[in-house]
């Protein structure tokens, strides 16, 4: 099969680490410093300054924790590296800050400030200054605290209402997981890393990547080579994540993609043909080769306690072979099973609703939309990494902080 190969997101989780540690040696402090000379003049006292620490590896990028010298405050710095490397990788990046600065929703994480590096000494890299969150629904899972069903209730309306947004933006994820959910210390939890994110494709005759979504998350059609794909693909992850929350460990845990699409068909069974009409002929074939299954969905009772009907009923929902047949983040989110975790996120914990004398004023939009749907036909017309600097020196990105965005010499 096509997707059999070696696995592309463990290559960059090792360059990504072999980043962190060449990184270490530079104090981030120093960084912001360097690149920021307004820093030197509010230095925040030593005693209030914590150590600077990695805090996570993402697709493309290590974030950090580091102190802002400017307020005391804690902030989150992510460093892309290998910035104009090519011009596939400067388009990438290009696409993902754009993406930070445009994104404007609670469940999903957005740019503060993009730093401005000094022309020659970070000329490869660009530094991203977001809100911190203290952890993430991956360190949450692998911890001994305990998770009860209002917390699953609560931390999968808010991936279904970030992801709701991201999708009417037009925009795909692809790499939904629970390290790309952060989590604070209040349960907010919002939805990072863009570095594999697109613009929705409507034309189905045109291609698309298939190195996407780390393979635990990754969906039936991409796993069997489909060229094609929609926004099903994030609705997958998020059907993976919901039993991983309930169970506390990985639904579909295998070594390749093959014994990847072996575990699912393990629970759902054998598809029939109309639900693998985007699989590539030799998926296909494969499938029809191997011993009939049938589905076992009861299995997913025994997850845990909290896999009640309701639980099994929606998580069957997201966990469809066929693309087309699988639950929307709109659907999804009027399902019952999250009408606590609505209460709960509107009663104490969001943004929009606010509490007065005479009680709790509640938005008119518990789940609102993107105003506009995210644009890149920046992308169109880029051909060189040159462009890509030009672009990047030129462009004002809307809303951020900074007004010389991404300005590079
Ligand atoms: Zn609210």
């Amino acid at each position: 099969m096509a997707m059999v190969g070696r696995r592309i997101l463990e290559q960059r989780q090792a360059q990504a680490v072999a980043e962190a540690m060449a990184f270490h040696g530079t104090s981030q402090h120093a960084i912001l410093a360097a690149t920021h000379p307004v820093y030197h003049h509010s230095p925040v006292p030593s005693q209030d300054v914590q150590p600077d620490r990695p805090i996570g590896y993402g697709a493309f990028g290590v974030v950090w924790s580091v102190t802002d010298p400017r307020d005391g405050k804690r902030v989150a710095l992510k460093k892309m590296p290998n910035v104009f490397q090519n011009l596939v990788s400067s388009k990438r990046v290009y696409r993902e800050l754009r993406m930070l600065c445009f994104f404007k929703h609670e469940n999903v994480l957005q740019a503060r400030e993009i730093l401005q590096p000094p022309p020659v000494e970070f000329f490869h890299e660009i530094y991203v200054i977001s809100e911190l969150m203290q952890s993430d629904l991956h360190k949450i899972i692998v911890s001994p605290q305990p998770l009860t069903s209002d917390h699953v209730k609560v931390f999968l309306y808010q991936i279904l209402r970030g992801l709701k947004y991201l999708h009417s933006a037009k925009v795909l994820h692809r790499d939904i997981k629970p390290g790309n959910l952060l989590v604070n210390s209040n349960c907010v939890l919002k939805i990072c890393d863009y570095g594999l994110a697109r613009v929705e494709e409507s034309d189905a005759q045109r291609h698309m990547t298939q190195e996407v979504v780390t393979q635990y998350y990754r969906p039936p059609e991409i796993l069997m080579g489909a060229r094609h794909y929609d926004y099903s693909v994030d609705l997958w992850s998020v059907g993976c994540i919901f039993a991983e929350l309930i169970g506390r460990r990985i639904l579909f845990q295998a070594q390749t993609p093959l014994l990847q699409l072996e575990l699912i068909t393990d629970l759902l069974g054998t598809p029939p043909l109309e639900d693998m009409t985007s699989a590539c002929e030799g998926a296909r074939v494969h499938m029809l080769r191997t011993a009939h299954k049938p589905p076992s969905l009861g299995a997913l009772y025994t997850l845990s306690s909290q896999a009640t009907h309701e639980a099994v009923d929606l998580l069957c929902r997201f966990l469809i072979f066929n693309p087309k047949k699988r639950i929307t983040c709109i659907d999804a989110l009027a399902h019952p099973y999250l009408d606590e975790g609505r209460l709960r996120y509107h009663s104490c914990m969001c943004q929009c609703c606010y509490n007065t004398n005479a009680g709790r004023q509640y938005t008119g939009d518990f789940e609102p939309v993107a105003t506009a749907t995210f644009d890149d036909s920046f992308e169109d017309g880029i051909s060189s990494v040159q462009q890509v600097k030009d672009a990047k020196r030129e462009t004002v990105i809307s809303n951020c902080t900074v007004a010389t965005v991404c300005s590079m010499h």
